[in-house]
């Protein structure tokens, strides 16, 4: 380790920094954060400095540096462009024994700034020894998307109850299981979506009780339409915490890798006419796992509450007070629709979309069909590919004209993904012919003759080369 990392207190300490530039400004921010007292040091002011020194929040000395303002400082930080004039703030600093930073210029620097991800009072530095900063932001970058906004706030919630815990839990392993399950349990999620009176009297009511058991809960998650990279940041986080891992064959193969490896899975696969586990088993099993104090994770295609069944899923766990959370996911109408460059709206074409299912419970299809064959309307519909030549002829005999543009979305958003584009005519055609399957949505309306200009990801089939082969 070439360089030793520490977090030094600067509140109501005397700084200086030499400079009056852009780069100077980023280094007083940071130094003003963390509360130091500073002097800034340079002949003119960006008018943002000028603005700090008017509010009274930094000193300016409007002069050119001279030795002697380094005395007494506590640290120091040069940020000019003039190396002569860095080297001698260096010299002077080093010289009385007072750490010196010079940006960008390690050599001249007793201590360098790592890139910081600040969810204060959790703080984490990064550093490459000054070597490779664009790495450290690199690194940055990527826990910056791990970490939850959240965090500062779930940390301040935390050191509040620190010693009240410690007074409680006496023995350390206890107090450890008590906080890993505060910590990585719901209570925590609680205090990040910002509902921390709840959080507050439940971690009472759990200090009382000496409970440092974890407390279960059921994460009903969107997964969104497949491609790893749709899914939100909370999504990934719950999917890293989770216990046990409910999953459909909705769900893809790539995104089930992300999951906690260590985490039990357990496949309830769902398909169409074909249930291997009746939604009723699957909601008593979820209540049996959070029961038992598990994190639950429920994974879902897309988004649960569009034609997900989330809400048939968490209504026994409101029932019987179980902790449950619903993160939403990209549904996906919106996968598909933005891979196959089909805008589900358009100011020419469709003022506005319909999200409709091809499938009742019974098997059979009743739509609205005045509704759906609206002028300047797009229908997307889902579960409807075995029906996908009964929809079409309806759209036709309830006086959708014949030659409106249709697509078949298949495995939208994931490196499977086909798209076949036609009409309400030729669709049924080109769907046998191309043998596609399971998962796909039908998009009727203008918007799909975009798909064309508007399509690039992965080729689009066109009734003309789909045909024109397979037939
Ligand atoms: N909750 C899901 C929908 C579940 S219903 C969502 O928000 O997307 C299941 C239907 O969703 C499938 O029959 C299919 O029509 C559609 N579907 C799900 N994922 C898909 C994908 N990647 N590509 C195309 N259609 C998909």
């Amino acid at each position: 380790m070439e360089y030793f990392p520490i977090f030094m207190r600067l509140t109501g300490e005397p700084c200086l920094l030499v400079g009056g530039g852009e780069v100077a400004v980023r280094k007083a921010r940071l130094l003003l954060s963390a509360g130091a007292r500073l002097t800034v040091v340079a002949p003119d002011l960006v008018p943002e400095l000028t603005e700090l020194a008017a509010r009274g929040e930094i000193s300016h000395v409007a002069a050119c540096f001279a030795p002697q303002q380094v005395g007494g400082q506590r640290l120091v930080v040069a940020a000019t462009n003039l190396r002569e004039v860095n080297r001698l703030v260096s010299q002077t600093a080093q010289a009385q024994g007072i750490p010196v930073n010079v940006v960008d210029d390690p050599e001249l620097s007793s201590y360098i700034t790592p890139a910081i991800v600040d969810r204060s009072p959790l703080v984490i530095a990064i550093s490459t020894g000054g070597g490779v900063p664009v790495l450290a932001r690199l690194m940055r970058a990527r826990l910056e998307s791990l970490i939850p906004a959240g965090f500062g706030r779930l940390a301040r919630f935390a050191s509040r109850f620190r010693d009240r815990v410690k007074q409680r839990f006496t023995d350390v392993e206890q107090r450890r299981a008590f906080w890993e399950s505060v910590l990585e349990g719901p209570l925590a999620e609680r205090v990040m979506n910002g509902d921390e009176s709840t959080a507050e009297s439940e971690l009472l009511q759990r200090l009382a009780a000496g409970d440092s058991t974890p407390a279960g809960a059921v994460y009903l998650v969107g997964a969104g339409p497949g491609n790893p990279d749709l899914l939100t940041f909370r999504a990934l986080r719950l999917m890293q915490q989770a216990d046990v891992v409910l999953y459909d064959s909705l769900v893809a193969p790539e995104l089930l890798e992300l999951v906690r490896r260590d985490a039990e899975r357990i496949f309830v696969g769902k398909q169409r006419a074909n249930h291997s586990m009746a939604q009723e088993d699957i909601n008593r099993l979820m209540l049996r796992l959070a029961q038992q104090g598990r994190r639950v994770l429920r994974l879902k295609g897309g988004d649960p509450f569009t034609f997900g069944r989330g809400g048939e899923e968490i209504e026994l766990l409101a029932q019987q007070h179980i902790p449950f959370e619903v993160v939403p996911g990209i549904t996906s109408a919106s996968g598909a629709a933005a891979y196959a460059g089909i805008p589900l709206t358009h100011r020419d074409h469709a003022q506005s979309v319909v999200f409709v299912t091809g499938h009742k419970k019974d098997g059979s299809i009743q739509l609205d069909w005045p509704a759906l064959t609206r002028p300047d309307q797009t229908v997307v519909v889902y579960m409807g590919l075995a029906m996908a030549a009964e929809i079409c002829a309806a759209f036709i005999a309830h006086g959708k004209p014949a030659d409106t543009p249709a697509a078949v979305v298949h495995s939208a958003t994931t490196e499977r993904q086909r798209t076949l584009v036609g009409t309400l005519q030729t669709l049924p055609a080109q769907l046998a012919a191309s043998g596609i399957g399971s998962p796909a949505l039908i998009i009727v309306g203008e918007v799909v003759s975009l798909s064309s200009r508007l399509g690039w990801f992965r080729r689009v089939e066109d009734a003309a080369v789909t045909i024109g082969q397979d037939s």
